[in-house]
């Protein structure tokens, strides 16, 4: 089982990082992909990323954190940052209308530059929607990402359909094992598995009958066994496809442990800044 979506660099897991992991490994977790939110997450990102054999990190910023983002200073480094072999996707970028801790327009753009650059460099794009469904379609369909993932997918099936046609992923936290999440279930079951992953958004959103603590990797094993109870198909066969998935869609497989390179000669193999308009 594959953990798609978490944020090993966040400060809560700052005292017990290896027993985190650990807890994963032995319940079944045989990757991780830890996502960045911000500027700041790549370095601690990258580090746990070559820590680990078997985990893999993004790159990007939130839009939660679009006010906060400098065009000509930011894309340049991101753009270098994914020169390293374990740096796997462009994520989490998107838009967040819920809360609304940068301006609209704002948001827009920045999601719109970073998904640019992910499409350019032929990188997965990780994508986060809250209340902005529509918008985040329009700039998706004018920039047409090879490969896309909604992740923590709360969405109506009628309003992700589009998405999931146009060959796009959905990703699933927690939140499918809460009371009231009978729209995103839905959705689940819509949703092809072929086209489906599981994540945690750790250290957010612990699965029932553990919510409200601190979530973990290791419960990417509750979220799967929901959606297969939600999809009426075994735990092995939704554990065998959306492995299968995320190794795809992260690009997994590569070699990427022949050529860890160290902080000088990845600065060299970068390719060199290109101003973004
Ligand atoms: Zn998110
Ligand atoms: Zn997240």
């Amino acid at each position: 089982m594959i953990d798609s979506h978490c944020h090993l660099a966040a400060p809560d897991f700052a005292q017990d990082l290896d027993e985190v992991i650990e807890r994963a490994r032995q319940a079944g977790v045989t990757k991780i992909i830890t996502i960045s939110d911000a500027m700041g997450d790549i370095e601690p990102s990258r580090l746990i990323a070559e820590k680990y054999e078997h985990i893999f990190y993004s790159v990007g910023v939130h839009p939660h954190h679009a006010k906060e983002f400098d065009f000509a200073r930011d894309l340049p480094i991101l753009r270098a940052s994914t020169a390293h072999p374990k740096c796997k996707a462009i994520g989490e970028i998107g838009l967040d209308y819920h809360y609304m801790n940068s301006p609209r327009d704002t948001q827009q753009r920045v999601f719109e530059s970073q998904l640019r650059l992910a499409k350019e460099l032929d990188l997965p794009a990780v994508v986060h929607c809250r209340d902005a469904v529509e918008d985040l379609w329009t700039i998706v369909k004018h920039v047409q990402p090879k490969k896309l993932v909604i992740h923590c997918c709360t969405e109506k099936w009628q309003d992700i359909e589009r998405f999931v046609k146009a060959g796009y992923l959905l990703s699933f936290t927690g939140i499918v094992t809460y009371k009231k999440s009978e729209d995103v279930c839905e959705t689940v079951r819509q949703c092809s598995l072929t086209q489906l992953m599981v994540e945690t958004d750790a250290p957010f959103l612990a699965p029932e009958p553990y919510r409200g603590r601190r979530c973990e990797p290791t419960h990417v094993m509750d979220n799967a066994e929901k959606i297969a109870e939600v999809k009426g198909v075994s735990l092995e066969e939704v554990e065998r496809v959306t492995t299968e998935n995320a190794e795809k869609f992260f690009d997994l497989h590569s070699s990427y442990f022949l050529c860890l390179p160290d902080k000088e000669s990845n600065k060299e193999s970068a390719p060199p800044p290109r101003a973004i308009p």
